[in-house]
């Protein structure tokens, strides 16, 4: 494995009930908070009213930021650091799923940053400092809620663009499995699709010796799909939503990637589909991850045959190696489809009309992809496929 260093300052509050930690949280912060949240469905569970009263009873002062979208657009981040700056606030609050997560990660970031956020963005300035975020996270998907990731569209530009500093981890998350309760069913597949594309990314990887890592995350993948079934059979399930809220956690918060480096090129083919469509970003791994792993079958296939076999259930006997990788690919697939989640850029209605400019805006960064290293013809075929 490579030499590595870790060090995940986000405090991780964990299990039913610990929504009631936020009061004494937030204290620890200033006066005035920012409370970022999407489009009401914190309204309709009743998390909004359990925060406002948690934050009276800190005796802080509040400010909001309804309306993160899915996807979330730099315009929205623009009105948070506005905020931010007009109210001189000092803690951000993001209550919500990873859009709200994200875009409260640029609010905070952009409010303490004499550089443009969306130079920070494109890496074109470095940011100093941010103002403290806290998380109460509502939907079990991206992991942002331990991690420094965020990714921000310009709808302007057709960019979606993941970046992260030292400075964007949050604080404090609060994992309620309550929380979640109320995530309807195709949001549910999506967080389950895409916390599985997030040790997959992870799981293709060059480096050696990695045995624990490999066991680390060939876990989480397969406690996402014993598990998965059982809750979509009852979406109400307290428990199972803990088991899924963990691991969407444990799937991204840095410990499977220690000592190597993930591939990330679907997340970032996916970006350039979402940045042109606003699809769910999940539904665009369900369909584009398939067609990555056929097209990487020549890049160290003992990885392919290792997913297959210790995970999704190929027997390797009497078979050769790029059997039993397709096996295993189509097995995923597969399982995929069984959630609900889509298998053709088809089903959103995407046609080829677009791909050149996706895949113009997947590689304008350069070449990209750890395990495999992909250029704008390689995207241009993967997508042709996916179609
Ligand atoms: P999301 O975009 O935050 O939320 C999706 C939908 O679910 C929204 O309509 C939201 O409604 C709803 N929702 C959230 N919590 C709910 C609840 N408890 N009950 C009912 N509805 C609920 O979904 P996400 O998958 O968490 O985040 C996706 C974004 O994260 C994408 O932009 C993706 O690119 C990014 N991402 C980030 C990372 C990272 O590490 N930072 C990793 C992967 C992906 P409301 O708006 O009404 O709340
Ligand atoms: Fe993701």
């Amino acid at each position: 494995m490579d030499p590595f260093v870790f060090h995940n300052p986000t405090k991780l509050i964990f299990g039913k009930g610990q929504n009631a930690a936020l009061s004494n949280e937030v204290k620890a912060y200033g006066n005035k908070v920012l409370l970022v949240y999407g489009g009401g469905s914190i309204k309709k569970n009743g998390l909004y009213e359990e925060v406002v009263q948690q934050i009276k009873e800190a005796n802080l002062e509040l400010f909001e930021l309804a309306g993160v979208e899915p996807n979330p657009r730099l315009t929205t981040v623009r009105k948070g650091i506005e905020l931010c700056r007009e109210h001189n606030i000092d803690l951000v609050l993001a209550v919500g799923g990873g859009s709200v997560i994200d875009a409260s990660k640029a609010i905070a970031v952009g409010a303490k940053s004499e550089a443009d956020i969306w130079d920070i963005i494109k890496k074109k300035a470095q940011p100093t400092d941010a103002l403290p975020l806290g998380t109460v996270l509502t939907l079990a998907a991206t992991g942002s809620e331990m991690n420094a990731g965020s990714v921000i569209t310009n709808w302007e530009t057709n960019e979606k663009l993941g970046w992260g500093s030292p400075f964007s981890f949050p604080k404090f998350s609060i994992l309620d499995p309550k929380n979640t309760l109320s995530v309807p069913e195709d949001q549910t597949v999506y967080g389950m699709v895409d916390m599985m594309s997030h040790v997959i990314e992870a799981y293709f990887h060059k480096a050696d010796n990695t045995p624990l890592q490999d066991r680390i995350m060939e876990s989480i993948l397969l406690t996402v799909m014993e598990t998965a079934p059982k809750l979509l059979e009852n979406l109400d399930d307290e428990e199972h939503r803990e088991t899924i809220l963990y691991c969407g956690t444990m799937a991204l918060n840095g410990i499977t990637q220690m000592g190597l480096r993930g591939d990330w090129a679907t997340h970032n083919m996916e970006h350039a589909v979402s940045a042109v469509y606003d699809i769910p970003h999940a539904g665009g791994l369900a369909i584009l991850f398939p067609h990555w792993l056929r097209y990487t079958l020549d890049e160290r296939i003992s990885r392919h045959v290792q997913l297959a076999t210790r995970v999704l259930g190929v027997d390797p006997s009497g078979k050769t190696d790029q059997e039993v990788a397709l096996e295993g690919i189509e097995a995923l697939s597969n399982f995929w489809s069984s959630l609900g989640a889509p298998n053709r850029l088809a089903d959103y209605n995407i046609d080829n009309s677009q791909v050149d400019k996706m895949a113009t805006l997947a590689s304008d960064r350069g070449k990209f992809g750890n395990f495999k290293s992909l250029e704008k013809d390689d995207v241009t075929k993967i997508l042709t496929a996916a179609l």
